[in-house]
């Protein structure tokens, strides 16, 4: 008897949005993060939130608490949080193992002797790189040069060669280490930039998957030289192409560009922010989706173009209202309640095809509710007293409507707008709306009456 192969589940992912808690997070950071979060999600893996905050002058505690308050507003809060600034004896003990390899080496150069340098490699038409003059330096040099008050910052020395991997985005990438410069991982007063920090909190979180901008491709080469340095084996990588803003100009935390925090005071809808930052610039159709998990089924990191993409601000007003449109009353019912608004399924139901912002609500509720005062036009004053002689005792079902409707056709002797219009101002005191039809119950007969007498109700 042939035993049917066991299959071995693969192990769940890991993946993590790494920002650094210096500014707002923006449409473009709200990119990674979802691709990120939505694979992990999918896949029933792990979404980390970690925070790069080595450069403390510019890191602060507020930014990343607005960091943490944006992804619980787009759905994907992490199911691990990590500080940087926690684990800088991880980052230690990896720089001095580094050393030990001679792969870490300390040097001296000031910026502006770096700075002379490279414009004397241009002008001699060499490419301005790092010399490794620092890699001469005897024992002697060093002690001299510490004598003098110098310190030293400390550069990964690079293979030179070209690195290789298979990109999720991209396909085959190749970057050759030769023509870039030994990075500086530490500086000269011992902190980490961020290179060494990033690649040990991947090997360390078990990090399957790294989706990131393709402003970091080139970072990709030093860092699987580093990570194999390390004795790890790389994780996956995906470069995402750049969102910009419509005039072509590129997203800045710092600048506050496209805020995820402005877009929600804006009250844009999450989804909606969430549909246009993951399926702009790819080749897939942007489009409203009624829960996170519909969109994550749809990521596809080969489906993201190369070139970058314009966010247009213009098309979320769009998306947002198709997002109510699209949405169920329990996704929205605790918003609802908080802007003071009830009458459950049957009122959104009947409401959100009319929204443009969710705090439209509120208008229909004030028409649902009371008190309205109705808009009467002179010439309708006997049509709406006959539509009141007919209006259909209680109870009211669903279909007072169409009960009313047919009454009130014959005798009134008008149809269509004529029919309706003054119905709809008497009733809503609105040029539009949601169909009367689904509004008429929820209005109740006593408050209808009373606006087809003209009565404020
Ligand atoms: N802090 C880096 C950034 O925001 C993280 C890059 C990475 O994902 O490795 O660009």
């Amino acid at each position: 008897m042939t035993q049917s192969p066991v299959a071995i589940p693969a192990s769940p992912p890991v993946l993590r949005f790494a920002p650094s808690p210096t500014g707002l997070l923006h449409v473009g950071n709200a990119r990674t993060a979802l691709y990120n979060a939505l694979l992990a999600r999918r896949a029933g893996g792990t979404f980390i939130l970690r925070y790069d905050d080595t450069d403390a002058a510019r890191s602060t505690a507020a930014f990343a608490e607005a960091i943490a308050q944006d992804l619980d507003w787009l759905g994907i809060p992490p199911d691990r949080v990590a500080r940087q600034s926690d684990r800088v004896a991880l980052y230690r003990a990896a720089a001095e193992r580094l050393k030990a390899m001679g792969r870490l080496y300390p040097a001296y150069e000031s910026e502006e002797e770096l700075e002379q340098r490279r414009l004397s490699r241009r002008r001699r038409g060499l490419p301005p790189i790092y010399d490794r003059a620092a890699l001469a330096l005897t024992g002697d040099d060093r002690a001299r040069l510490e004598a003098e008050g110098r310190r030293p910052h400390w550069r990964f020395r690079l293979d030179g060669r070209a690195v290789s991997w298979v990109d999720g985005v991209r396909g085959a990438q190749t970057v050759d280490t030769a023509t870039l410069s030994d990075p500086v991982l530490v500086r000269e007063d011992g902190t980490f930039l961020y290179t060494l920090p990033s690649v040990v909190d991947d090997i360390d979180m078990g990090v399957t998957l790294v989706v990131r901008g393709e402003d970091h491709v080139t970072n990709t080469g030093v860092q699987i030289e580093i990570i194999e340095a390390l004795g790890a084996v790389p994780p996956g990588f995906a470069h995402h192409n750049l969102l910009t803003l419509p005039s072509g100009e590129g997203l800045s935390k710092r600048l506050g560009h496209l805020s995820l925090r402005a877009l929600r005071e804006d009250g844009q809808e999450a989804l909606a922010v969430a549909a246009l930052a993951a399926l702009t610039g790819t080749s897939l159709a942007v489009q409203a989706v009624p829960d996170l998990d519909t969109l994550a089924a749809k990521i596809d990191l080969a489906a993201i173009s190369r070139a970058p993409a314009r966010f247009d601000p213009d098309d979320l007003a769009g998306l947002t209202a198709a997002t109510l449109h699209l949405a169920d009353h329990a996704a929205v019912a605790e918003r609802l309640a908080g802007l003071g608004i009830g009458g459950g399924a049957a009122f959104w139901n009947a409401v959100r095809g009319n929204l443009g912002r969710i705090t439209d609500a509120a208008r229909w509720w004030q028409v649902v509710t009371g008190p309205l005062a109705p808009v009467i036009a002179p010439e309708d004053r006997g049509f709406l007293d006959q539509a009141l002689a007919v209006l259909p005792p209680e109870p009211w079902g669903e279909d007072v409507w169409p009960v009313w409707i047919a009454a009130l056709k014959p005798s009134a002797g008008r149809s269509g707008r004529a029919l309706f219009h003054p119905l709809r101002l008497a009733l809503t005191a609105a040029e539009s709306g949601p169909e009367l039809k689904a509004l008429l119950p929820l209005i109740g007969r006593e408050r209808a009456a009373a606006r087809l007498r003209g009565e404020a109700a």
